[in-house]
């Protein structure tokens, strides 16, 4: 079972309809949000050797509907994805008051993005309502640790324009991924997998025509203690 998820913000709205998120320049969050959630799940999942989910991608999800998948799911981390608006510009990354795990990812997640955008680094933030609990009912609601991701502004041209290709959003799905696979201690795959590299050097003592000469010279080295040795034919 995977055992962290990346999660797409908005997309249902209460009523069942669809909620685009916040609107600008011609772009609607929801789906900006959802192309950066599916690239980090695919980078995450190509790249390092810990499986992630993802959720919310098809729209099918209210925020409370999606609180209680995360819980039932028992994952230990999840990431939800959104464009910011107000007229700001940057990335910012909410984690549960309190919460030192929440920090780190928030920490290295805004820092990532920042990174591979070259936006402005607002950095990990708490927000907290009138009652002195987390505002996100996403980071306050899950068990696990879980953090609000404000990917860039949306009502920001230049903000935007970072992330309006898919070669913008594929650059911040891989930095969240590779993010979170930092914080995780998650091994990348290649590194988990890697064989002796370099050249292999085998030493030759003798080439014969007849066989029955390269046999008994083999018995001569294995009763010598060479236990490795062989006889090997070339055409
Ligand atoms: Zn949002």
């Amino acid at each position: 079972m995977s055992k962290i998820c990346f999660i797409v913000g908005h997309g249902k709205s209460k009523s069942g309809g669809y909620d685009p998120g916040a609107c600008a320049n011609g772009a609607q969050e929801y789906k900006i949000a959802k192309e950066i959630a599916e690239y980090a799940q695919t980078y995450y999942n190509a790249n390092f050797t810990e499986q992630a989910d993802i959720m919310n991608d098809d729209a099918s999800l209210y925020l409370t509907d999606r609180i209680k998948k995360i819980n039932a799911a028992g994952y230990d981390f999840a990431a939800e994805i959104h464009l910011n608006a107000g007229g700001g510009t940057g990335t910012e990354c909410y984690y549960h008051k309190g919460s030192e795990d929440g920090k780190r990812y928030a920490a290295e997640i805004s820092s990532a993005i920042c990174e591979a955008l070259g936006v402005a680094q607002r950095g990990a933030k708490t927000r907290l309502n009138a009652s002195g609990r987390d505002y996100f009912a996403i980071i306050r609601e899950t068990a696990c640790t879980a953090v609000l991701i404000e990917t860039v502004f949306i009502d920001s041209p230049a903000d935007l324009a970072k992330l309006a290709a898919p070669e913008g959003q594929a650059a911040c799905g891989a930095a969240i991924a590779q993010a979170i696979a930092k914080v995780r201690g998650v091994k990348h795959k290649s590194l988990a997998a890697q064989k002796p590299t370099g050249p292999l050097y085998r030493v030759q003592v003798g080439a014969f025509r007849n066989r029955t000469n390269a046999e008994a010279l083999l018995a001569q080295l294995r009763n010598s203690g060479f236990a490795d040795a062989f006889v090997k034919a070339e055409e």
